[in-house]
């Protein structure tokens, strides 16, 4: 059997890694084999994308859902979340101040929400007017969409559809997003790779995952073809079946993020703010992400997804909250056009 040091030095060769090898890697415990792993994800980050980060704002414009997962906070039959759905000019205005604070890209997120699935014309009037007031990217998550959706997003000028399975597994799936459709979720996907999108990923971790499951999900979700793939640690939400569910802190994530960065050294991997705030932010930073995600203007009424408030009125969850934090990292902000010059080489790749 090989070494950690045999697997990193290969990742480092820029060979790709096989499950033994990505299984092995995530079993690591010992903090010094797991600061290896986590300085061999930053050395292939620094590779690719030397010492600049980049930063998403984040809109949850409406928290209604017409879903029940059993992992969030926002299923339609929990009474706990706060429910809202933005009008066009309040996510405009939020999406402007965002974009005036220095982000890269707007991240318009929602439940699944009828308003707008049932008239799409709606969340393309959104994003049209998002685009306009801001001049940014556009990534666009309201869940699972027709095909008929997903081109009309494209003509919009959306940049990217981010839909996250959450897990490979068929049968914990089936437990998690109950009444949802694996395959339809991975096939609309792909579909919106085809036509022209970028597609981000997502894997959750503490939900009933193993390290085997979640090799099986990294070595796979390459071939959607995703530019960007997310984990996040479940963080317990009241008023759901999983409410007293215990987790195990955020080695997971942590290790995650790291194999991720070998498996995928060229791609964007999420720091997200909506796990543990800004206390959180240096160590996923450290382990190899890229990218930070969820932030949020303070005192505008909008919500987290996993941490509905954690950060967001002390105004931590913002630009320059996460500045001091990448300087300690010895990281910087990215220029609009470094992320750009990405945007247009994952365009690129057919
Ligand atoms: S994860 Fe998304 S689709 Fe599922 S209940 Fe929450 S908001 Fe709805």
């Amino acid at each position: 059997m090989k070494t950690t040091k045999e697997i990193l030095n290969k990742s480092l060769e820029g060979r790709r890694l096989d499950r033994d090898e990505v299984v092995l890697l995530l079993n690591q415990r010992e903090p010094e084999v797991v600061n290896e792993i986590f300085t061999a994800a930053r050395t292939l980050r620094g590779r690719y994308f030397g010492n600049h980060i980049f930063a998403y704002g984040f809109v949850y414009f409406s928290t209604y859902c017409r879903n029940e997962c059993s992992f969030c906070f926002y299923r339609k039959s929990n009474t706990e979340p706060p429910r809202y759905r933005k009008t066009t000019e309040e996510i405009t205005a939020l999406s402007k101040a965002l974009a005036d604070s220095g982000v890269h890209l707007i991240d318009l997120t929602m439940g699944e929400d009828n308003a707008f699935l049932k008239k799409p014309q709606r969340l393309i009037e959104v994003v049209d007017r998002v685009k306009t007031a801001t001049g940014l990217p556009v990534m666009i998550s309201p869940g699972q969409v027709s095909e008929a959706t997903i081109d009309a997003l494209k003509k919009a000028g959306v940049t990217w559809y981010a839909l996250y399975q959450e897990t490979y597994d068929r049968a914990l799936y089936k437990k998690m997003r109950l009444k949802q459709d694996y395959d339809a979720r991975m096939n609309i996907k792909k579909y919106a790779r085809s036509r022209g999108l970028l597609v981000e990923e997502g894997l959750l971790t503490g939900i009933g995952d193993t390290v085997e499951s979640r090799a099986d999900a990294m070595m796979a979700m390459g071939d959607i073809g995703v530019s960007q793939v997310r984990t996040m640690t479940f963080v317990p939400q009241r008023g759901t079946p999983l409410e007293k569910r215990r987790t195990g802190g955020s080695v997971n994530e942590l290790l995650n993020i790291s194999v991720m960065r070998l498996l995928y050294p060229d791609k964007l991997i999420p720091a997200s703010l909506d796990v543990e705030g800004l206390v959180g932010l240096k160590e996923r930073l450290m382990a190899g992400a890229n990218v930070i995600t969820s932030l949020i203007p303070p005192k505008t009424g909008l919500a987290g997804v996993s941490q509905s408030e954690l950060d967001i009125d002390d105004g931590s969850r913002s630009v320059d909250g996460v500045l001091p934090e990448l300087e300690k990292c010895g990281l910087r902000l990215a220029t609009r056009d470094e992320y750009q010059a990405y945007i247009d080489r994952e365009m690129a790749v057919s």
